[in-house]
This record gives structure tokens, C-alpha cells and sequence, in this order.
């Protein structure tokens, strides 16, 4: 299925997460984002072996406003930090290095996982869960958030931004917050007509939902702006226990 990566507000809302980088972190913050980026639309754009799984889930189609900054607003006000602030430079490149590790390895799991993955769990005391739906987990799409985690750590590294184990560790931290987040706290509704969970309101069928469980309006870019804070403050405690450890 082909279709555009970005709505306008979409576009206008990246181009600001990718100028603020520019600001903060050069060359390098953008490769940082491009590394996050490029592989997240070739993901989107596999074909889905089970289009079923993912037609309850918030959030298709092309990428808008509010979807771009809950991946890429945390990371884009630490690339502002290292420019306003310039002595919090090495702490703001590790918190801009552990968003974008949890932005891409959430996309990774989610992308790998709902096409390839099986037996979901919930990541609570690993029920079954409906697989495709924010909160579920499967192995491979555990072994898919690694990859993910590590390209854009790799990529930090290898142009000496921040260290590879803070961006690892940062987007690993990262990414188990928004399995767990989306297990508890996102809002979960439920479609009676055709009697199934789902993610939105009204249901693709048209009917109204109703919210079974989760916070009212706790829904997936809640959970990725959280989950992208998480992996930045995890980045940056890795950094700091490596500087007191390893100096
Ligand atoms: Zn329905």
C-alpha cells in the first residue's frame, strides 16, 4: 500500500523537530534523526501478511502533527537545551540520543512485531493479548525493539555524539515503558457491534465505542511522549553512572 509518510501539519512539525537538531546537534543530531526516520517509512511501507491486526489500532495513515512531536518533541527541546545551554551539551545529546532510541524502537517492535510476531502477551503478568494492540508484546518484536535501539545508538556513536550503551539502554528502557504504559494507562475501548477491542472512537465500522479500561484521552502519542521522556532520562542516568564508573 503506498501512501504519503507525513500530513501537512505533519511536515510542518518535523520540519521543526529537524531544525531544532540542526541547532542543537549539527550534522551528526540530524544523521541521529535519519537513522530513526528513514528506516520507520520503509517499515510502513511492508506488506501486512495480517491487515487484520493492525485495523483496530489508533493512529493510521500518514503521520500527523501531534504524532510527530510525541515521537520527536522530547528530543528536539534537548537539542534546544545544547543550544541555549552549551555546558549541558554531552547531557543533552544523551537524553536527544534515548528519545530517539525509544522513537525507533517502539517503530521497530510495533512495525516487525504486528506483521511477524505471534502469541502476543500483555506485557502485565503476560496474558494473551489481541495481538497489533498498544501493549502487547511478542518475541520478535522484542528482538525488533533491540535493532532498533541499536541502529540509532550505532549511529550516535559512530559521530562521537553520545556513548552507544546510553542510546541501547535509554531506547531498551524506553520502549518497555511503552509497552507498560500501553498495557495500563492507555485508554482501551471496545466496538459492541462487532464485538471487538479497539483503539479508536467511532470504530472503523462506524459505530461508536466505549472505553473499557485506561485513562479517558491516554492515547498512543500519550504514550510515545512519555515513553520518549522515559528513554531520555534513562539515557542520561547511564551516562552519568558511566561517568562515575568509568571515567
Ligand atoms: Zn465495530
Amino acid at each position: 500500500m503506498k501512501h504519503r509518510a507525513l500530513t501537512r501539519g505533519g511536515t510542518l512539525a518535523a520540519a521543526c523537530v529537524g531544525a531544532a537538531t540542526l541547532l542543537g546537534f549539527h550534522l551528526a543530531g540530524a544523521l541521529v534523526l535519519f537513522a530513526f526516520y528513514v528506516p520507520s517509512v520503509a517499515l510502513s511501507h511492508l506488506a501486512h501478511p495480517h491487515a487484520e491486526r493492525i485495523r483496530d489500532v489508533d493512529k493510521q495513515g500518514p503521520r500527523d502533527a501531534r504524532q510527530v512531536l510525541a515521537n520527536g518533541g522530547v528530543a528536539a527541546a534537548a537539542a534546544l537545551v545544547a543550544f541555549f545551554f552549551p555546558q549541558l551539551h554531552g547531557i543533552a545529546a544523551a537524553a536527544f540520543l534515548g528519545a530517539f532510541a525509544t522513537a525507533s524502537a517502539d517503530t521497530w517492535g510495533t512495525e516487525i512485531g504486528t506483521r511477524y510476531g505471534s502469541n502476543a502477551r500483555s506485557v502485565l503478568g503476560f496474558r494473551r493479548d489481541i495481538s497489533g494492540l498498544s501493549g502487547g508484546i511478542t518475541t520478535l518484536g522484542t528482538l525488533a525493539e533491540f535493532v532498533g535501539a541499536a541502529i540509532v545508538a550505532a549511529t550516535a556513536a559512530l559521530l562521537a555524539l553520545a556513548p552507544f550503551v546510553a542510546g541501547a539502554i535509554g531506547g531498551i528502557i524506553g520502549a518497555f515503558a511503552d509497552s507498560y504504559l500501553g498495557a495500563s494507562v492507555q485508554e482501551r475501548r471496545t466496538c459492541d457491534r462487532c464485538a471487538r477491542d479497539c483503539e479508536t472512537d467511532p470504530h472503523l465500522c462506524g459505530a461508536p465505542t466505549r472505553r473499557i479500561r485506561g485513562l479517558s484521552g491516554f492515547r498512543n502519542d500519550a504514550v510515545n511522549c512519555s515513553s520518549t521522556f522515559v528513554g531520555a532520562c534513562a539515557s542520561v542516568a547511564v551516562l552519568a553512572l558511566r561517568a562515575r564508573y568509568f571515567p
